[in-house]
């Protein structure tokens, strides 16, 4: 194996080695340890391009330490894109089998065979439940060893009633203003069923018609992060063929809504993500454009459609409430002030500003099943912010960080909603 087909030297020369982005590394804050900095990070990329240093065992461990949280990139003079660097390492790392076989078959069976399934997920999840409510499967690390440790950790899975797909056209409340797509998703329907619908029903409220097309799926986004490109290009392919032909009321591409945050910021960047399959470059470089998170899309649109949905109304919620930027929200999408604007639009929603809000809470896609012990580490230094605001609702915009907060706040014995912004805005609309 050459070694820069495992690395893309030419990204890790933008390095100047400034130590900026030293301590947003939840991983370098943990350790103290350079090479589980981001700067350590490129070097050692850039020392296994120029074959100075084998891709070995090692190597792919500091690789799948990061978090992909990309705090590193906001705060990067160079414009280093460790998203980007690190899918594509992982990805050498995993078409060269640098991974123990029973890691390629968990993988393979989980990314390949499941996720892209919704009723393979559905069984899956009612089996998962199942399992759950009787305490089988907090047996699994005496049964199955280091490799059903994660088991336990696993969210818990609600009753069928809260989960279920979106329908596939939910009209306007009153005059149609405007028609989009949303993206139901792999896990959403099954996890956060009720976070989708709450999405639905803002967006009906505002005048807008709404598309979930049964037969998209997975968006892809775990698989690019964890280093299957092959599989996250043919997703792409897939969720691109089931959106693009929507078109607004004047005949234009719709906005394709995404209330996700880790899956928005993998979507919008679908146009590099096929940029060399001639079949797909335009189509999915077009559709890309098209790509806005659930806020952004809220925060652009006439602002007399949300007061009007949101008139004499107010959202029932414990005391002030704090944002947590997602970071694939923040630092992936760039998408900051939208989310706070809105919850400024609430009545009821008394916000105070969570410190450091825009570092990792621990979640990043499967990380905190693969690594519990500094996911938890990571998440304690947020609570402890938390803890100092005294909120009694966190708001935030993706499923993974919505799960690792609400885990958390349970371990630290906090009394703290945690929800998602739809289903703040949601919430209001019942009132
Ligand atoms: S992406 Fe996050 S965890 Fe990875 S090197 Fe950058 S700051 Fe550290
Ligand atoms: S901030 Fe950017 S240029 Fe500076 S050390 Fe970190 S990755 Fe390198």
């Amino acid at each position: 194996m050459e070694p820069s087909s495992l690395v893309e030297a030419a990204r890790t020369l933008d390095c100047i080695h400034c130590g900026l982005c030293l301590n947003t590394c939840p991983t370098y804050r943990l350790t103290g340890v350079e090479s589980a900095g981001p700067r350590g990070r490129v070097h050692l990329m850039r020392a296994v391009a120029e074959g100075e240093l084998e891709a070995d065992a090692g190597f792919a461990e500091e690789m799948n330490a990061c978090l992909l949280c990309r705090h590193c990139e906001s705060v990067c003079p160079s414009g280093i894109r460790m998203g980007t660097m690190m899918e594509f390492t992982r990805g050498g790392l995993e078409r060269h089998g640098r991974r123990p076989l029973w890691s390629r078959a968990a993988r393979w069976l989980g990314f390949r065979l499941v996720l892209p399934r919704r009723g393979l997920v559905s069984v899956l999840a009612g089996a998962l439940r199942l399992a759950q409510r009787s305490g089988l499967v907090r047996l699994a690390p005496a049964l199955l060893g280091s490799r059903g440790a994660g088991l336990p950790h696993l969210p818990g899975v609600p009753p069928a009633s809260e989960r279920g797909a979106l329908p596939a056209r939910t009209p306007a409340q009153g005059e149609t203003h405007g028609r989009v797509g949303v993206l139901d998703g792999c896990v959403m329907p099954i996890l956060f069923g009720r976070v989708n619908r709450a999405t639905v029903r803002v967006l009906a409220a505002c005048g807008f018609e709404v598309h979930s097309p049964p037969r998209a799926t997975c968006c892809g986004s775990l698989h690019a992060h964890n280093g299957d490109l092959e599989a996250a290009r043919s997703l792409a392919r897939g969720t691109i063929a089931a959106h693009e032909d929507l078109l607004d009321l004047d005949g234009t591409p719709a906005p394709i809504v995404v209330n996700s945050a880790g899956c928005g910021s993998h979507m919008k960047e679908y146009g590099e993500l096929l940029a060399d399959d001639p079949a797909w470059s335009r189509r999915a470089r077009d559709f890309a454009a098209r790509v806005v998170d659930f806020s952004e899309h809220l925060a652009a649109s006439p602002d007399d459609l949300l007061d009007a949905a949101l008139s004499g109304r107010s959202a029932d919620l414990a005391g002030p409430v704090v944002w947590d930027d997602p970071c694939h929200l923040c630092h992936g999408q760039g998408v900051r002030d939208q989310p706070r604007s809105l919850l400024d639009r609430v009545s009821g929603a008394e916000r105070v500003d969570l410190a450091e809000s825009e570092s990792c809470c621990g979640s990043a896609g499967v990380y905190s099943l693969t690594h519990p012990e500094p996911s938890a580490a990571i998440l304690d230094e947020r609570l402890t912010a938390l803890a100092a605001t005294g909120a009694k609702t966190l708001v935030t915009a993706n499923p993974g960080c919505q799960l690792q907060w609400a885990a958390g706040v349970r371990r630290a014995g906090l009394e703290v909603e945690v929800l998602h912004l739809a289903e703040v805005l949601g919430r209001a609309l019942d009132d």
